[in-house]
């Protein structure tokens, strides 16, 4: 998970960029980053931690330029550290080039593999720095050949924003599995990885990069292109029940609505009547509106977010997962004595969090706790750009879902169906990719990967 932005044409270039990956700050928060330039040479700036604590004033005007690129890092190939920061960046005798990469190469071990044999030294361990040696080895005549010649080598999920010697780049992998949009402020091109950047700069939405399309923009000339093969469209499903915002649009559709939908569903295949039901927030919440709206179920907030602990400060210092929930979440006490309540959860992953968050329900007096899970279990780890543990790791793989609801102390446990997590979606559900909960790949997958496979 990552999140990138770039604007063509703008005095207020790196500005925009920073407003940019600030509302696309939840892809990740572990490092973000700004490469600008106005003719060839590349100027960037990136660090470890938030795009509000990297950046201030100063240092974004010192970032001149009408073209900006910019990255927020949550790693998924390569390990957290400061030269894994993007907008990866490199100054070649052929031209400068800045790379922002959302998603995750399949076919990273062979592609670095065969270009150290020809004598290619690597500075990160990231999948997304293939690219840019992939440009500048290539033969072909000019940077927009260059460019192709170096997409039609990569294999997996890949969302980019570009820089080459001046030039800007969108593309989508043809699969699609990433979102990235086109926007315009005046005459200045934007994308970004959801429509809330656009929002928050203003911009006005165009359209959607396609899966496929390749789109070039240099002084006065916008191109697109589809140089791939046709290719099954697999747009990542889980994008719209958990990571992307909700007041986003992405794949052409609206998340909040998206959500509400999922709960609808869930209502539907759950006939347990409860006293309440509850989100766990912020991520369950659209699905429990739509929940208690189908269901006629009072909607109540039994937990309550403290929105000033960030996930920084708690991760490194604390081990207990109980005090962790805590720390977030604290129950409404009288309005959960004696009552039973119907929680909805986005997703298990590991389950310990839902484990802790039912023993804190149960502790502040609830009677009985329900539990309904707005997409069904996850069984298969992510090979597309989402950090998921590995399959062992995974809660419902190879685990009867008694022994789930045992293990996290619920007195009932449903998971939305695979057909009603698909309804729920309002387009063709030949189109996403679902492979976590079937563990059917839409691509082949390597025997070798690995988020750390290159270090
Ligand atoms: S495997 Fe799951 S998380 Fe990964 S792209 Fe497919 S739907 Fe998304």
């Amino acid at each position: 998970m990552c999140g990138i932005f770039g604007m063509f044409g703008n005095k207020d270039a790196a500005k925009m960029t920073y407003l940019g990956l600030y509302a696309l700050q939840h892809r990740g928060e572990e490092s973000a980053g700004i490469a600008v330039t106005n003719t060839k040479k590349i100027k960037s700036s990136k660090a470890m931690g938030l795009a509000c604590d990297i950046f201030d004033e100063e240092s974004i005007k010192s970032l001149k330029g009408e073209i900006a690129v910019g990255h927020i890092r949550y790693s998924t190939t390569g390990s957290s550290n400061p030269k894994n920061v993007q907008p990866f960046v490199v100054h070649h005798s052929q031209g400068d080039i800045a790379i922002a990469h959302n998603g995750n190469l399949t076919n990273t071990y062979a592609l670095r593999k065969h270009l150290e044999g020809n004598g290619s030294i690597f500075q990160t361990t990231m999948d997304s720095e293939i690219i840019a040696h992939l440009i500048t080895c290539s033969k072909a005549r000019d940077h927009r050949a260059k460019t192709l010649d170096a997409l039609l080598q990569l294999e997996g999920a890949y969302s980019l924003v570009l820089l080459v010697d001046g030039l800007m780049v969108g593309a989508r992998d043809p699969h699609g599995f990433r979102p990235l949009c086109l926007g315009k402020l005046d005459n200045s091109y934007v994308f970004a990885s959801e429509t809330c950047a656009l929002d928050l700069v203003q911009a006005k939405y165009v359209r959607d990069v396609e899966p496929g399309e390749v789109i070039f923009i240099s002084k006065g000339k916008f191109e697109s292109v589809k140089p791939f093969a046709p290719a099954k469209k697999s747009m990542c499903i889980f994008e719209l029940i958990y990571f992307s915002r909700p007041d986003s649009n992405i794949f052409g559709t609206n998340v909040y609505e998206t959500r509400k939908r999922l709960g609808i569903n869930m209502a539907k295949e759950c006939k347990i009547k409860c006293d309440l039901v509850m989100p766990v927030p912020d991520s369950g919440m659209y699905a429990a509106i739509g929940f208690a709206q189908e269901s006629n179920t009072p909607f109540e907030m039994g937990l309550i977010r403290n929105h000033y602990v960030g996930r920084t400060f708690i991760q490194p210092t604390q081990t207990s997962r109980d005090f962790r929930v805590r720390v977030k979440l604290n129950p409404i006490r009288d309005m959960l004595k004696g009552k039973k309540v119907m929680i909805i959860e986005d997703s298990i992953v590991r389950g310990t969090t839902s484990k802790a968050r039912v023993k804190t329900l149960r502790e502040a007096g609830a009677k009985e706790v329900h539990m309904c899970v707005s997409c069904p279990p996850i069984i298969s780890p992510c090979f597309y750009g989402i950090d998921f543990p590995t399959k062992k790791e995974l809660i419902a793989n190879g685990k009867s879902m008694e022994w789930i609801r045992n293990y996290i102390g619920l007195d009932s446990l449903h998971y939305l169906s695979l057909d009603g997590m698909l309804d729920a979606m309002n387009l063709p559900k030949e189109d996403f990719c679902a492979a976590c909960f079937t563990g059917c790949y839409p691509t082949q997958i390597p025997a070798k990967i690995s988020k750390c496979m290159l270090e």
